[in-house]
């Protein structure tokens, strides 16, 4: 049984991404700092710090059969003008969006190499590629991730490894709990496809990005944002 070890997945995206992928019949771990109120039993939830990698590392010495697919979700955001943050904003921000990715990819590459299989997927944003008003720091992290992604992409490829990001619009969950219903309306109305993304949207991409029917994608950003970047 295929392996998938998903940061973040105790609610949102990653949550999404694991359900999706014990349907599919993979045997899934997710790691996060809380666990899920209800947990499947086909998924195993190891409390993690991503930011942290000594956290990360002692939650992979916990993990006993090898990791085929890794996704790296966790992330927090940050809304408010560049200025009114500082230094200990832009830790958190940075270690764990970036970091996070990081710190994770530390872990299963070795193994991967040693293999000569597996496959690595980020969960970027759009505005990682765009840069937002008011998301300073956010799209920072967002934009370091494409970047490692590209870069891991070349550099594992003769391993037979394949790395992409997935380019996130704007996705119902907890994250945007900030927004009002006006916020959110006309978000929609920006987005051509007329509506906004679910979990299970980036879900179905991350399966993809996984199976075989991928096989020949490898240092791709793929957008899933309803047609709100093109
Ligand atoms: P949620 O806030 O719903 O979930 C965030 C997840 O990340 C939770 O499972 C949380 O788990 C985990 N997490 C946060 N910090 C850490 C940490 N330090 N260590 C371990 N786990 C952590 O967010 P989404 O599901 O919306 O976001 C998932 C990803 O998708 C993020 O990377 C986000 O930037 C990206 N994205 C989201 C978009 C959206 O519109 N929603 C748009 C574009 C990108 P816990 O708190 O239990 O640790």
């Amino acid at each position: 049984m295929a392996h998938v070890v998903i940061s973040g997945g105790s609610r949102g995206i990653g949550r999404a991404c694991a359900l999706l992928f014990e349907k599919n019949g993979y045997d899934v771990t997710i790691l996060s700092r809380t666990c899920p109120e209800e947990n499947n039993t086909g998924i195993t939830h190891i409390s993690c710090d991503v930011s942290d990698p000594e956290s990360v590392k002692t939650a992979f010495e916990k993990i006993e059969s090898p990791v085929d697919v890794l996704i790296s979700n966790a992330g927090v955001a940050l809304s408010g003008l560049a200025t009114d943050f500082g230094y200990k904003d832009y830790r958190r921000v940075m270690d764990t969006n970036f970091g996070g990715l990081f710190n994770l990819a530390n872990e299963v590459i070795p193994q991967m190499v040693r293999r000569k299989s597996g496959v690595i997927i980020a969960i970027s944003s759009m505005w990682g590629q765009t840069g937002a008003s008011c998301e300073a720091l956010y799209s920072a992290s967002k934009g370091a991730i494409d970047s490692y992604v590209k870069s891991l992409a070349k550099e594992l490829a003769p391993s037979g490894i394949r790395v992409n990001a997935i380019s996130p619009g704007v996705i119902m969950t907890d994250m945007m709990s900030c927004y009002t219903e006006d916020d959110i309306n006309a978000l929609k109305d920006e987005t051509p496809l007329g509506r906004l993304g679910t979990p299970e949207d980036i879900a179905g991409t991350a399966l993809f990005l996984a199976s075989p029917s991928s096989d020949y994608i490898t240092g791709q950003i793929i957008g899933v944002n309803g047609g709100m970047l093109i």
